[in-house]
């Protein structure tokens, strides 16, 4: 998965980069709003954690320049404690959720992943599909309930495949999971990873739709 972090204090970024990192998440960073509204022009995410108060345009401008698009990307946005206007002007701008500041990031993490699940349709917390399951809170694999080990860009191939079986994705929409801007990417990645994915979970959970891309039937 994707995500934008829009966030101007250094040392906040810092530790929300690194957290969001070891959880597996391909992670954007940017310090203003004008970078946050080019970033989301020009690339797809997953979900966004946007600060409201940001050099050159405020959060809050940037949330509904996006909405304006007609963009249904998550969005969560982070205020203080004290600021429950900001909080309310933040969901009646398009946010789908709130985080305070300073963030506790155990609760972040669960508030990211109820959204991705929520904008993949899903209610239940686990994916389960054919005998293999993927617990993205605790990072467990199991195929027929015996664990097995995925790297981070193993389970990043996986996850938005099996989040939502019978829909294709294209190589270039799985680069995009996996890597963010910094990351160099080999032309093959993709192949490797999805490659490894088979090799442990079974050779026919991940189909190849030629000249297409990637599928997880639904049945
Ligand atoms: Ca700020």
């Amino acid at each position: 998965m994707r995500l934008l972090l829009v966030e101007d204090d250094a040392m906040i970024g810092e530790t929300l980069l690194q957290v969001l990192r070891e959880q597996h998440y391909a992670v954007d960073w940017v310090r203003d709003g004008s970078m946050a509204d080019e970033a989301l022009r020009n690339q797809h995410y997953d979900l966004v954690l946007l600060d409201l108060g940001l050099p050159k345009r405020d959060g809050l401008e940037v949330l509904r320049a996006l909405r304006a698009r007609r963009s249904a990307v998550p969005v969560l946005v982070a205020t203080a404690r004290d600021e429950v206007g900001d909080r309310i002007a933040g969901l009646d701008a398009g946010a789908d959720d709130y985080v305070l500041k300073p963030y506790d990031t155990d609760e972040l993490l669960a508030r990211v992943r109820a959204l991705l699940r929520r904008s993949a349709g899903r209610g239940e917390p686990v994916f389960e599909h054919r005998g293999v399951s993927l617990n993205p809170a605790t990072r467990e694999a199991t195929v027929d309930r015996r664990p097995v080990s995925l790297s981070a860009r193993e389970w990043a191939v996986l996850e938005p495949l099996l989040a939502r079986p019978g829909a294709v994705l294209s190589r270039a929409q799985l680069e995009e999971k996996l890597y963010s801007w910094k990351d160099d990417i080999s032309s093959n990645a993709v192949e490797v990873y999805i490659h490894n994915v088979r090799k442990k979970l079974g050779p026919d959970l991940i189909q190849t739709v030629r000249g297409l891309g990637y599928v997880v039937p639904r049945e």
